[in-house]
């Protein structure tokens, strides 16, 4: 099976395992332990956290380790929100963020918080326009993904943290589908937070980390002494040592992985176009990672083209891994303007270190062959 859903989650890195085996065998202590065994496990954190840090150009003392990215997220916003002054109580965020944003977005308004939403354009493109004008002296945050999981079309964060600037509002980027599919600076991006998962870089899946600018008030989501007082529990000491192993990996080869895999997706974007007619591919005139395309193959529901592609042994996704299992429109789709009808079909490829020029063509032939007698029969049933 060609594994085409690395926006997903990543396959662990095996330096990743076995720095994490290597930690539960022999710094399983306690790293807030003062005995030997634990400043033995205190050390692999120490160490993890500066690998982790500078491979998200950051310094060790603004990373919060965390359960994830949706933990970060969670962080973020609750602890900005809960630590804004007098008077900054509304958050402004984009129509297209993770499903577990949206959800706290929902939440908070429930609350009786305001929450507004910056729309996106046709090609995926956030409305800066738009986002100046939701700004003002009553925002607590703004708080914008670096990329989008489903269509990979980037947010334009440079003009974000100018924006937010001015307006005096901390910028949160979740930068889950930016690490590692471009170089990642926490210091030169002017995000006041930034959130990364491990698992999206082959690390293990429950660790991530909350990036926390020096000065940048904040209050805990679980009180406790670790994490400088800002995420209490005691550390995942293996999962922070194998984030720390998938970041030294992935960091090692990034430049050349990252052409790499710009060249595959354009040659699978090219080769499914030819093959299928009628597939449009969405968010084409946008910025986007190198590693994604989001298709819609004529009027075809994902879930049916997913179940062909799967038995022709391609591994894709609809959009967001978390919303799979319905056929619920994908809420990215809808803020670009399409029908809920065409919103049901988009299809997502998302390409990784691992991805060979031999997977994408063997991907290309194999869609064209399960998916054609597919289009035949819509076309006929259409007629
Ligand atoms: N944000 C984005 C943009 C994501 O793609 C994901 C992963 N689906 C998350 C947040 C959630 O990350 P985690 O699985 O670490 O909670």
């Amino acid at each position: 099976t060609v594994y085409l859903d690395w926006n997903a989650t990543a396959p662990v890195w095996p330096e990743a395992v076995a720095e994490m085996l290597d930690t539960l065998r022999h710094a399983w202590a306690n790293p807030s332990s003062t005995h030997a065994p634990g400043q033995a496990a205190r050390r692999v954190l120490v160490d993890a956290r500066l690998r982790v840090a500078a491979f998200l150009g950051a310094t060790p003392a603004e990373l919060v380790f965390t359960s994830g990215a949706t933990e970060a997220n969670h962080l973020a916003v609750l602890g900005t929100l809960a630590a804004a002054p007098e008077g900054r109580r509304r958050v402004v965020m984009s129509s297209v963020e993770h499903p577990g944003l949206l959800a706290l977005a929902a939440r908070l308004r429930g609350e009786g918080r305001p929450v507004d939403l910056i729309p996106v354009d046709g090609q995926g493109r956030l409305d800066l326009d738009a986002a100046q004008a939701l700004l003002g002296d009553d925002v607590a945050l703004l708080s914008v993904m670096g990329a989008n999981n489903e269509t990979g079309v980037l947010m334009p964060l440079p003009q974000l943290a100018e924006l937010a600037q001015a307006h005096g509002v901390p910028l949160h980027v979740d930068a889950t589908q930016l690490a590692g599919k471009q170089a990642l600076s926490f210091a030169a991006s002017g995000a006041a937070l930034m959130s990364v998962s491990a698992h999206k870089i082959g690390g293990p899946k429950g660790v991530g980390a909350l990036l926390v600018r020096k000065g940048q008030a904040l209050a805990p989501l679980i009180a406790g002494r670790q994490e400088r007082q800002r995420r209490g529990g005691t550390e995942n000491v293996a999962g922070i040592a194998g984030f720390a192993a998938a970041c030294g990996r992935t960091a090692a080869t990034l430049a050349e992985d990252l052409a790499r895999q710009l060249a595959l997706r354009q040659r699978l974007e090219q080769g499914l176009l030819r093959a299928l007619p009628g597939t449009c591919v969405l968010g084409h005139a946008a910025e986007r990672l190198p590693n994604t395309v989001c298709l819609r193959f004529g009027e075809l529901e994902a879930e049916p083209v997913l179940a062909r592609l799967e038995r022709a042994g391609i591994v894709a996704s609809s959009g967001a891994a978390c919303s799979a299992g319905g056929t619920q429109p994908s809420h990215v789709l809808l803020a670009m303007g399409l029908d809920a009808r065409q919103a049901r079909c988009g299809v997502r490829f998302s390409l990784g270190p691992g991805t060979t020029a031999a997977d994408i063509d063997f991907a290309i032939a194999a869609a064209a062959r399960a998916l054609t007698p597919l289009l035949a029969e819509t076309e006929a049933g259409m007629a």
